[in-house]
């Protein structure tokens, strides 16, 4: 008896000793809804994406200040594999780092030393990089129980084991026939992990979804715009919705899809959802009568057990520009005058610093931020914005240039609180943009279908001229008093973009900057007063933490997203990993940039006209991968460097998808051969024209 005792706990501690055998790195601790309602109690910790359910990226540790912050080092970094863009805040859980890198591959470090604990491929095909709008990033985990969550580029949910990375279940959430993607960081609470995603360029119908945390089972679905009438409404709110639509939009998907912001409410038990553009952008395409086209560019209100819809606001009724409501909204509790109100703020891209009574959704003040060309201000009766004329660019004889531009004069970049200076921190920009209604609009499944054309809003081609219209972009840390609805100060930036914000209780805030400098400001008045080169763009917004006592900045850094792709002007493609210290002493590897190479160049042989048509192809299909006006931001093949043997077999790959394994989309079903050359020449003569000239 005594020997089969023995024997059966021998088992037994053999037993428990397996996962800590196959775990490295400091032991996993279960995440509850009670440790992130309760955050505050454990400062170290960055356990959910804004590290508290109210979102505001205030970090409670104090030993990094304003008087030591000049003290501040390289304590680790890691490289990651991918060299594309970065936009993913890092969770920190005791002393374990998970972070999400592009392709929505994820990586587990020791928080204190960065040793690699695992790593875990999603293995998304790269042709699926076609539906992604804006590079295929992602921007975090969610830790809930003792798994990992993240939600892929090709539409999986997938939770993981915290402590060896392994796939605990694996959901697809989307219809694979649409062209969505997931970018957006997963959220979890009350045992739930609700996703949302993305595609409204190419033509999806958002929504957002609910899985039991444990089982992977879906517990709901929240549709943003109504389907096809025809076949029913799934609730009350899509029957109300669809009397705001006018047309046939269900067959362009319609959009208003979530793909950042989602936030749980613990008091009101609701979950707010940041629903994004029309689908297609211009409205009068996809709801040719007019309309509100409700939930687009909304925050909704939901509840979190059900999913069933409560409120919304509507910031941009009939939303024509790609003015997106899936910015950042966070929970504050704001004493304006002289009671304390239940908000929620937002600086969607609209340019409008909103402020909201998170329990019926009642809009309290909303104040420009950047300059508006669309609007001269809110009417404070109806909550709606005042239209400015023509800003829907209704003739398409007369481009009609709109602030704030698709870009947003403030876009998913992280914002930040301070309790202590009651301000809230944000990236804001100024990006023009030209809008002109494009009258041969056929939509085509899986392409970008935004009814206005590109190819107004394009740099010019004439190098010189860039260089003087790329510092007119403007972009900067603003600081804003959300009581007052007002700016309290800013830092101007070099150019825009920039990226989130961080807080802390060392009265600091920490920023990057696409051109590489990672930097920290006094908060209660923006003076500089630490600053590090990266050697890649930042964009990401930084979390702080603590191990064994001492405090950690971190940051994710890599050139791409949107921006990098778009925009020319390269930095090294990297994706790493930065934690910074006081006394850090770590160094960062020289950058590895090369001088581009250019090619002997194949003389332009098409006519003037050809080039024109193949400008106007290139501005509708290719620069969103390739870079605007031909130039690449360097994350992708700058066409113009195409080597002869590329040339050579330009239709093969243009038409019939001979690079598709290295995510080269193919364009035979909506271009011809002559189109293919049409785009070559162009290319050519953009190579000719910018090439350095000896
Ligand atoms: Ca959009």
């Amino acid at each position: 008896m005594k020997s089969r005792l023995l024997r059966t706990a021998a088992l037994l501690s053999a037993l428990a000793a397996i996962p800590a055998l196959s775990q490295d790195g400091p032991p996993v601790t279960e995440v509850t809804g009670d440790r992130i309602v309760n955050a505050d109690q454990e400062p170290g910790n960055w356990l959910s994406h804004g590290r508290t359910y109210s979102e505001q990226r205030y970090s409670p540790l104090d030993q990094i200040t304003t008087d030591n912050v000049g003290e501040l080092g390289l304590g680790w970094f890691a490289d990651l594999p991918e060299r594309r863009g970065i936009e993913a805040t890092p969770i920190v859980v005791d002393g374990r780092m998970y972070v999400s890198s592009a392709w929505s591959n994820v990586y587990a470090f020791d928080a204190k030393t960065g040793e690699p604990l695992w790593s875990w491929d999603a293995g998304v095909p790269k042709i699926k990089g076609k539906d992604a709008c804006c590079d295929v990033v992602n921007r975090g985990v969610a830790a809930w129980g003792n798994n990992i969550y993240v939600a892929t580029i090709d539409g999986r949910l997938v939770a993981l084991d915290a402590g060896t990375g392994e796939t605990v279940w694996d959901k697809n959430t989307i219809d694979p026939d649409w062209p969505y993607t997931i970018t957006g960081a997963p959220r979890a609470a009350d045992g739930k992990i609700v996703i949302g995603n993305a595609g409204a360029e190419l033509g999806v119908r958002g929504y957002v979804t609910a899985y039991d945390a444990e089982t992977g089972d879906q517990l709901w679905r929240f549709y943003t715009v109504p389907g096809d009438p025809s076949k029913g409404f799934e609730n009350a709110a899509m029957e109300m919705a669809a009397e705001t639509w006018t047309g046939e939009w269900w067959k362009y998907g319609g959009g208003g899809t979530v793909w950042d912001s989602i936030v749980y409410d613990p008091e009101q038990d609701y979950f707010y959802l940041g629903v994004g553009n029309g689908a297609p952008w211009n409205r009068d395409i996809r709801s040719p009568d007019g309309g509100d086209n409700l939930f687009l560019s909304s925050i909704v209100a939901v509840k979190a057990d059900t999913g069933e819809y409560v409120w919304h606001y509507q910031g941009t009724p009939g939303d024509t520009w790609d003015f997106t409501a899936t910015q950042q909204i966070m929970m504050l509790d704001l004493e304006i005058d002289g009671e304390m109100r239940k908000t929620l703020v937002q600086a969607p891209k609209n340019g409008f610093f909103y402020v909201i009574d998170r329990t019926n959704g009642e809009l309290i003040s909303a104040n420009g931020y950047v300059p508006q060309t669309w609007t001269s201000g809110i009417d404070m009766e109806t909550g709606r914005p005042i239209e400015t004329e023509g800003a829907r660019y209704p003739n398409p004889d007369e481009p009609t240039l709109v602030f704030p531009s698709p870009f947003g004069g403030h876009n998913w970049h992280p914002m930040a609180y301070s309790p202590q200076t009651n301000l809230v921190y944000f990236s804001a920009q100024e990006i023009p943009f030209v809008f002109r209604k494009d009258t041969e609009f056929e939509f085509a499944q899986g392409r970008w279908n935004l009814g206005t054309r590109f190819e107004y809003s394009s740099l010019p081609e004439d190098p010189a001229e860039v260089a003087k219209l790329l510092p007119l972009l403007k972009g900067r840390l603003l600081a804003w008093d959300p009581v007052k609805n007002e700016e309290a100060f800013h830092v101007e930036h070099p150019g825009p973009w920039n990226g989130g914000v961080l807080a802390t209780a060392g009265g600091l805030v920490f920023q990057g900057t696409p051109g590489g400098e990672f930097a920290a400001y006094d908060a209660a008045n923006g003076d500089k007063l630490w600053s590090t080169q990266t050697n890649t763009g930042v964009v990401a917004g930084p979390v702080s933490y603590a191990v064994d006592g001492e405090q950690y900045i971190a940051v994710t850094v890599g050139w791409g997203t949107v921006f990098g792709l778009i925009v020319p002007g390269a930095q090294e493609p990297r994706s790493r990993v930065l934690v910074f210290r006081i006394g850090g002493e770590e160094t960062l590897p020289a950058s590895e940039m090369a001088a581009a190479e250019w090619p002997e160049l194949e003389e332009v042989s098409a006519s003037a006209e050809a080039i024109a048509h193949g400008k106007s192809l290139y501005l509708t299909q290719c620069f969103m991968c390739h870079g605007d006006a031909a130039m690449s931001g360097g994350v992708l093949p700058d066409l113009r460097m195409a080597q002869p043997e590329v040339h050579a077999i330009w239709n093969e790959i243009v038409l019939d998808g001979g690079f598709n394994e290295k995510g080269m989309p193919s364009f035979g079903d909506v271009m011809s051969p002559d189109d293919a050359q049409a785009i070559r020449q162009y290319i050519l003569a953009r190579a000719h024209a910018t090439r350095p000239k000896d």
